[in-house]
């Protein structure tokens, strides 16, 4: 029997986690992803960017990408766990790794985080604040994580085995197309 892709693809949705300044998102974090990838802003919304204007990325003639990464966060909802996709930027994620070091925590293992934003534009700020008494959300987190992106994304779902490079190569021509129609009606 097979499921209907629609189907199949709203049980890959995650929520994005919302960070809003002064307020403290606590969660764990795990070993999982962060998948990065490039986007661009066009009239306030993002878009995916497909390599370089060299690589052919039609939107890269407006601007140049900016790098953003994703990975999945537990966080504890009344009446149970929840994972959501928690976006970051790369300097966010190497400042999360430093302090991590420092403690001794390892991600491997979950670890419990703190997340806050000093303003609304602002980076995110990720503050480990102790290892995670129970972790087994990471089964088969990195196809979830790329599922859940796709399925952000409106891209078809990864194929078995698949790695992040892969499905971009496999789905590139899908986000140039798009691409190219946006910027079509951005231009017109
Ligand atoms: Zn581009």
């Amino acid at each position: 029997m097979s499921v209907p892709s629609a189907v199949l693809r709203s049980r890959f949705q995650l929520p994005i986690v919302k960070v809003r300044p002064g307020s403290i998102v606590v969660g764990v974090l795990g070993e999982v992803g962060p998948l990065w990838f490039g986007v661009h802003w066009v009239g306030g919304r993002q878009f995916l960017c497909c390599g370089s204007e060299e690589a052919g990325c039609p939107l890269c003639s407006l601007g140049q990408s900016r790098v953003v990464g994703v990975t999945m966060m537990e966080i504890r909802l009344q009446g149970g766990r929840q994972e959501f996709l928690l976006e970051l930027s790369p300097l966010a994620f190497s400042n999360f790794e430093s302090r991590l070091r420092f403690a001794g925590f390892d991600l491997k293992c979950g670890v419990q985080v703190q997340v806050t934003r000093a303003r609304a534009r602002g980076g995110l700020r990720i503050e480990p604040c102790g290892p995670c008494d129970r972790f087994e959300m990471w089964l088969d987190g990195e196809r979830r994580l790329l599922n859940a992106w796709a399925v952000l994304y409106g891209l078809p779902l990864s194929e078995s085995g698949e790695s992040f490079t892969q499905f971009l190569e496999r789905t590139r021509s899908v986000i140039e197309a798009r691409g190219r129609l946006l910027l079509g009606s951005h231009r017109g």
